[in-house]
C-alpha cells in the first residue's frame, strides 16, 4: 500500500498545527496549508525537526485559483489524497464567547464567516474530490464545533446556551449540513465524512480561557482521520462520542 496523504488546511498554528505532528507521527505525508508562506515554512521546519514527512502548500481557503493550484499540485505529485483536514476556520465577531449577536450582527461579518468556514470547505472539498475517490479509505473531517449544534442552542439547560456568537454558530451549523449531505452523496464509497468538535481549546481562536490543550484538542481530528472500515461517517463527533446536530 502506497504511503498516506494528508492535506490539512490551517495547519501552521492551533489545532491545525498540532493535527499535523500527530498524524505525522503515525508515517502520514502531511501537506501543511497555509494562507501566510513565512508562517508555513515556519511549521514545516517544527514538524520535520520531529521526523514528520512535510512539505507546504500555500492556501488561501477563500482563494479559488488557490484552490485550483492545490489540485493540479496534488494530481500531478501523488495522484491521490487519502485524507482531508478542513481546519481553517475565523470567529470575527466583537463580542466573548459567553455573549449573543443575533441582533446586532453585522451582513459584511456574516458574509466573511461564511465564506471561509463553510463555502471555502465546500469548494475546496468538492475541488479536491476527485483525488480522495482515488484513495483506497479517503477521510474528509470538516471542523465544525459544538457551537453549530442547533439541538443545544434550543436547549436552556444546555452547557453553551449562553454563548450565541451568531455567524461563527450558524457556519458550522451550515457546515455540519454539508457533512450530512455529502457523507449520504458519498455513501456508496469508501470514503467517510464527518464533523468534528475539538473541545474548547487553548488557540488563538479559542483563547486562554479554555480547559483543553492542542495536544487534546487534535485528538477528534486525528481519530476521525483514520477511521478503519466499519467507522462512522455523517456524523458530529467529539472525542469517539456523537453530538447531537
Ligand atoms: P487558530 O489557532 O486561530 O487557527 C486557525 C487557523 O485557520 C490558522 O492557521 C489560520 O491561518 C487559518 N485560517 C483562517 N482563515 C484562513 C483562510 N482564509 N485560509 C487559510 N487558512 C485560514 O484556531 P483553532 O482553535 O486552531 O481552530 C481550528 C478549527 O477548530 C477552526 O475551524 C475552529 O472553528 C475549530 N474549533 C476551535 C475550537 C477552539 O476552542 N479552539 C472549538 C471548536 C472548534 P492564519 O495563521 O494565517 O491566521
Amino acid at each position: 500500500m502506497s504511503k498516506k496523504i494528508a492535506l490539512i488546511t490551517g495547519a501552521n498554528k492551533g489545532i491545525g498545527f498540532e493535527t499535523a505532528k500527530q498524524l505525522g507521527k503515525k508515517g502520514i505525508t502531511i501537506i501543511v496549508a497555509a494562507r501566510n508562506a513565512e508562517n508555513g515554512h515556519t511549521a514545516i521546519n517544527k514538524l520535520k525537526e520531529n521526523g514528520i514527512d512535510a512539505e507546504f502548500l500555500q492556501l488561501d481557503v477563500t482563494n479559488t485559483t488557490q484552490v485550483q493550484q492545490a489540485f493540479d499540485y496534488i494530481n500531478s505529485k501523488y495522484g491521490k489524497l487519502d485524507i482531508l483536514i478542513n481546519n481553517a476556520g475565523i470567529q470575527i465577531e466583537n463580542g466573548d464567547w459567553g455573549t449573543n449577536t443575533a441582533t446586532v450582527t453585522d451582513a459584511n461579518v456574516l458574509r466573511k464567516t461564511f465564506e471561509t468556514n463553510f463555502i471555502s470547505i465546500v469548494t475546496l472539498t468538492n475541488t479536491l474530490l476527485p483525488l480522495i475517490k482515488k484513495s483506497e479509505a479517503g477521510r474528509i473531517v470538516n471542523l465544525s464545533s459544538i457551537l453549530g449544534s442547533l439541538t443545544l442552542h434550543s436547549d436552556s439547560q444546555s452547557p453553551i446556551y449562553a454563548s450565541k456568537l451568531f455567524a461563527y454558530d450558524a457556519s458550522k451549523t451550515a457546515l455540519n449540513a454539508y457533512t450530512v449531505h455529502l457523507a449520504a452523496a458519498l455513501a456508496a464509497t469508501n470514503i467517510k465524512v464527518n464533523s468534528a468538535h475539538p473541545g474548547w481549546v487553548k488557540t488563538d481562536l479559542g483563547s486562554d480561557a479554555a480547559p483543553m490543550n492542542v495536544t487534546d484538542g487534535a485528538k477528534t481530528s486525528v481519530e476521525l482521520a483514520l477511521l478503519g472500515a466499519n467507522g462512522p461517517t455523517g456524523k458530529y463527533i467529539h472525542l469517539g462520542q456523537e453530538l447531537p446536530w
